[in-house]
C-alpha cells in the first residue's frame, strides 16, 4: 500500500527549523548557559552569542547593530514598534495621529485601535485596491502634520500583495512621519536592506525563515528613542526589557543568514513551485479567482477564491487527503468570520469566506504540486456537491 501523503503547503504560518539553526542554537542551552547580562565570563560568553547575532543581523538589514533590538515574537516587533515611536513623539509634542492599512496583522491593527480606544491617538486607515494595493494619493493625503507613525506591510499575510515601501516611506518622510514596516512575511523572501526601503522601523519574526518560534527582530533607526513598552532591566539598551533569549537569538541569525546566503536559490525555488500550483489551479478548476497582485506577490505564496466553497470544509477535505494549507490566515482558522482582507480589497462575504492560501517551501517538489493540484479539482467539486445537496 501507497504510504499516505503529507504536503505542508502552510509556510506563511510557520516554517520548519532548519537543522543547521538547531544546530547553531544547541549549544546555547546547556554549555553557554550565563545571562548575557552578568559580568563574569559565563555572562560575557553568552554576551558574545548576542552581539555576534546582532552583528550578522545588522549586516543583512544594513545597518548598525545598536540599530536592532530583539524581541519575543513578530508579535511584539509591531507592538513595539507602534506604541514605542507614537509615544516618543507625543512627548515630543509632535501630534497623535497615526497611518495604517486595513490589511495589517492584528499585531498593528488591533495595537492602533487599542491605542485609539485607551490613549488618545487618532488615526486614520487608508484603503486599498482589488488586487490589495495602498493607493498612494491615499497614503500622501494621510499623512498630516500631526501623523507622527505611519505603518504599512511589506507583503501580506493572506494574499501575499508586496506594498512600493520605499515609495511609501519617502512620502512619509516629506511629511515628517516615522514609517514602520511589518516584513515579517517578506524576510526571507525579499531584499531587506532598510537603507534601500528607506524604513525607520522593521519587525521580523525568525519563525517565518526557518528559524525557531518565540523570537524577532525590531529594527529602529539611529535617532528614535523608543518609550519602551515593556519596561524592566534596561535590556536592549533600554529599548526591551528581559533576559535574553540566547539559543533563539543565535537561531534568529543563523537562519537569516542562511536565508539571505543562498537567497537567489531559494527564491527562485519558491517562484516555480508558486507558478506551477497557481497555473495548474486557474488551468484546472473552474470558478476560481487569484487573489493579491498576479505579480508583485511573495515568491511563496498563492491564494485563491472559490465560487459555492465554504473555506473551512475545503481545508477538512485537503487534511484528509494530506495537504496542510489555511483559509485567510492561521491565526483564523476555525473562524467562520469572512476574512477583513479580502473584505477590504472588495469581495463580498461569500467570496471572503472562500479564501484557501497555499504557501511553497523549501522542501516542496514538482510532483507536491501535482498531487495538490490535482486533489484540489476533487475537493472542491465534492464541497460545491455537499453544499448542493445540503441546500
Ligand atoms: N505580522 C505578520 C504579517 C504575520 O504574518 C505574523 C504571523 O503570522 C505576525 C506579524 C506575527 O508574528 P509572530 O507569530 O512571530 O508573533
Amino acid at each position: 500500500m501507497a504510504a499516505a501523503r503529507s504536503i505542508y503547503l502552510d509556510h506563511s504560518a510557520t516554517t520548519p527549523t532548519d537543522p543547521r539553526v538547531v544546530e547553531a542554537m544547541l549549544p546555547y542551552f546547556s554549555d553557554v548557559y550565563g545571562n548575557p547580562s552578568s559580568a563574569h565570563r559565563f555572562g560575557r560568553q553568552a554576551e558574545d552569542a548576542v552581539e555576534t547575532a546582532r552583528e550578522s543581523v545588522a549586516r543583512i538589514l544594513n545597518c548598525r547593530p545598536s540599530e536592532i533590538v530583539f524581541t519575543s515574537c513578530g508579535s511584539e516587533s509591531d507592538n513595539l514598534a507602534l506604541r514605542g515611536a507614537a509615544w516618543t513623539a507625543r512627548q515630543q509634542g509632535r501630534g497623535y495621529h497615526l497611518v495604517t492599512t486595513p490589511i495589517e496583522h492584528p499585531a498593528v491593527t488591533r495595537t492602533v485601535q487599542q491605542m485609539a480606544d485607551l490613549m488618545g491617538f487618532e488615526s486614520t486607515i487608508i484603503p486599498v485596491d482589488r488586487l490589495s494595493q495602498v493607493g498612494i494619493e491615499d497614503f500622501a493625503a494621510a499623512c498630516g502634520p500631526g501623523t507622527t507613525v505611519a505603518s504599512v506591510m511589506y507583503a501580506n499575510n493572506e494574499v501575499g500583495t508586496v506594498q512600493p515601501i520605499s515609495q511609501l516611506a519617502a512620502l512619509a518622510h516629506e511629511r515628517g512621519t516615522w514609517f514602520h514596516t511589518d516584513a515579517v512575511q517578506a524576510a526571507g523572501q525579499l531584499p531587506l536592506d532598510v537603507q534601500q526601503l528607506g524604513v525607520d522601523l522593521l519587525s521580523l519574526s525568525a519563525h517565518k525563515f526557518y528559524g525557531p518560534k518565540g523570537v524577532g527582530a525590531l529594527y529602529v533607526r539611529d535617532g528614535i528613542e523608543l518609550v519602551p513598552s515593556q519596561s524592566g532591566g534596561s535590556h536592549e539598551n533600554g529599548r526591551r526589557s528581559g533576559t535574553h533569549n540566547t539559543p533563539l537569538i543565535v537561531g534568529l541569525a543563523k537562519a537569516l543568514e542562511i536565508a539571505y546566503e543562498a537567497f537567489e536559490t531559494y527564491t527562485a525555488h519558491y517562484c516555480d513551485r508558486r507558478d506551477q500550483l497557481i497555473d495548474g489551479v486557474l488551468r484546472h478548476v473552474s470558478g476560481v479567482q487569484l487573489t493579491g497582485h498576479p505579480t508583485r506577490r511573495l515568491p511563496s505564496h498563492a491564494s485563491f477564491v472559490f465560487d459555492g466553497v465554504d473555506a473551512n470544509a475545503l481545508l477538512m477535505h485537503l487534511d484528509l487527503k494530506g495537504i496542510a494549507a489555511s483559509s485567510a490566515s492561521a491565526c483564523k482558522t476555525g473562524n467562520p468570520e469572512p476574512s477583513g482582507v479580502l473584505l477590504a480589497m472588495g469581495f463580498d462575504r461569500a467570496a471572503a469566506s472562500s479564501s484557501l492560501r497555499l504557501t511553497v517551501g523549501r522542501q516542496t517538489t514538482a510532483e507536491d504540486i501535482d498531487y495538490t493540484v490535482s486533489t484540489l479539482v476533487e475537493m472542491v467539486a465534492r464541497v460545491r456537491q455537499l453544499n448542493r445537496e445540503r441546500a
